[in-house]
């Protein structure tokens, strides 16, 4: 296996790794690669959609999964399909959803890798319908840091399974992933977007309207404060059942490092004052394809660049229900009256807990916000975990890069099982990460 020197980076920017990397092709390759590895470790990279250092392995090795890239096979009757680990949500979209099938849970960008979506199980739009990736997962096939090859699904290897769906990569590297696709019946939904005035609203409005949607999301005004603190914006949408004329939407791409100061306080409460008034009368409901309501995001492309090259954090926290509207308006607050103001403000509910010893989901409000890293950001994030803490919530590692060892230990109850699987099927730590050495994973010490 070649090895090449490479700099990676999560998709937020604010954090590096120089290390060596490798694209296999096959899968003999994989497990040369692994084979190879030395007391630096190794770790699976997919398309670098985390936006912290889950992903990075600063000083060591990566195996970039962009060449397994390969789907195996797929059962037109059932949907069920098997793919190597680099294939992507694009992929699926483009192949499959003009043959009427889609991926049965995505994460807000197509560009992400199926690998990656096993070890975040991630979470959709449609969390309370369906679940997160991982439920829906029959088996994987794992090259594990031993170098044998096996196959773990909920009936074989179980606690494997469990460690590796929510693993951040830290379990082997994925080789094939099993799940079956969803049947739809066109290619778009029928949005409803609903502007609301504050966060009670907000939170009645997601439980009354959110709650028996397929898809729900809502965008917040991270800067409103007083009588209007949590103001935004509720989309709801279903499935439609005759396909709509498609404008496909021209890309553009950020050319540039933006320079850090245009996103400031007065930049952000314009636009944000702008997006919250986006239509006129107080609701709005349209056609919009699957590819624009799942992945708006991706018609701009590089725009992590608008951060600067300072680059920015992503903070999501999810909290239970009972604990949430107390727990939203501290953190809002929070946000609101930091330096570091964000544009992008997300607001939606979660349903069951994730299959994954380390999965995210548990029932509640998840806070989504992108902060730009500029001075007092690491404080504003240490508010923000205590604040989580203290109401019995939990940081998602997909986004993070500050969370204390401490906080996670307390937000993870699932980790002393994670940390007995490793124990197991990795001794000498092959598996390795910089997030897995911040949160001491591996033994806490
Ligand atoms: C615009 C945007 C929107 C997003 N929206 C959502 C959302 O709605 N919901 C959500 O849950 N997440 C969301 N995310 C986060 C993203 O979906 C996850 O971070 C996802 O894991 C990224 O996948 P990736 O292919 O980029 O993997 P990477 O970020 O490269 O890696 C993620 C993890 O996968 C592991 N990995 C990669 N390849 C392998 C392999 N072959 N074997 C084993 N492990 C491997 C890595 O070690 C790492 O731990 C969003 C991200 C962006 C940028």
């Amino acid at each position: 296996m070649t090895w090449k020197d490479m700099e990676l980076t999560g998709w937020g920017r604010s954090h590096h790794a120089t290390c060596q990397a490798a694209r296999p092709e096959r899968r003999r390759d994989a497990v040369a690669a692994i084979s190879q590895s030395d007391a630096t470790g190794v770790l699976g990279f997919g398309a670098g959609r985390s936006y912290g250092d889950t992903g990075l392995n600063d000083g060591g090795r990566a195996v970039l999964s962009e060449r397994l890239n390969r789907i195996l096979a797929f059962d037109q009757t059932s949907g069920e399909i098997v793919v190597e680990p680099g294939v992507t949500f694009r992929d699926l979209l483009e192949v499959f959803l003009p043959r009427g099938f889609l991926a049965p849970v995505s994460p807000g960008t197509a560009f992400a890798t199926i690998a990656g979506a096993v070890a975040n199980d991630v979470h959709g739009k449609n969390h309370e319908a369906v679940g997160s990736f991982g439920h829906h997962v029959r088996w994987v096939e794992l090259l594990l840091p031993s170098g044998d090859i096996v196959r773990a699904s909920p009936e074989e290897h179980p606690d494997l399974f469990a460690a590796t769906i929510g693993g951040i990569g830290l379990t082997g590297i994925l080789l094939a992933i099993c799940f079956p696709m969803t049947r739809v019946s066109s290619n778009a939904v029928a949005l409803r977007e609903q502007r609301v005035r504050d966060l009670d609203a907000f939170l009645d409005a997601l439980k009354n309207e959110g709650e028996k949607a397929h898809y729900s999301v809502g965008w917040i005004d991270a800067l409103a404060g007083g009588r209007s603190l949590g103001r935004g914006i509720l989309e709801t949408a279903e499935p439609l059942n005759e396909d709509i004329a498609e404008r496909r939407k021209k890309t553009r791409a950020v050319p540039v490092d933006c320079p850090g100061f245009l996103l400031n306080r007065w930049s952000v409460r314009a636009f944000n004052t702008l997006y919250y008034r986006r239509f006129v009368r107080r609701e709005r409901r349209r056609r919009l394809a699957y590819e624009q309501f799942l992945y708006p995001l991706d018609a701009l492309l590089d725009w992590n660049r608008l951060y600067g090259v300072r680059g920015f954090h992503q903070f999501q926290c999810v909290v239970p229900f009972e604990a949430g509207a107390t727990a939203l308006r501290h953190l809002l607050d929070a946000v609101r009256t930091g330096r570091n103001a964000s544009p992008l403000a997300v607001l939606k509910t979660l349903g069951k807990a994730g299959v994954g010893h380390l999965s995210f989901p548990i029932p509640g409000y998840t806070l989504a916000v992108d902060l730009p890293r500029k001075q007092g950001v690491e404080n504003l994030l240490a508010k923000l975990e205590a604040i989580t803490l203290d109401h019995g919530g939990r940081i998602y590692l997909a986004k993070d890069s500050c969370l204390s060892a401490e906080g996670f230990a307390k937000m993870y109850p699932k980790l002393g099982q994670f940390r007995a699987v490793l124990a197991e099927i990795d001794p000498d730590g092959r598996m390795a990460s910089d997030m897995a050495r911040r949160l001491r994973i591996r033994d806490g010490s």
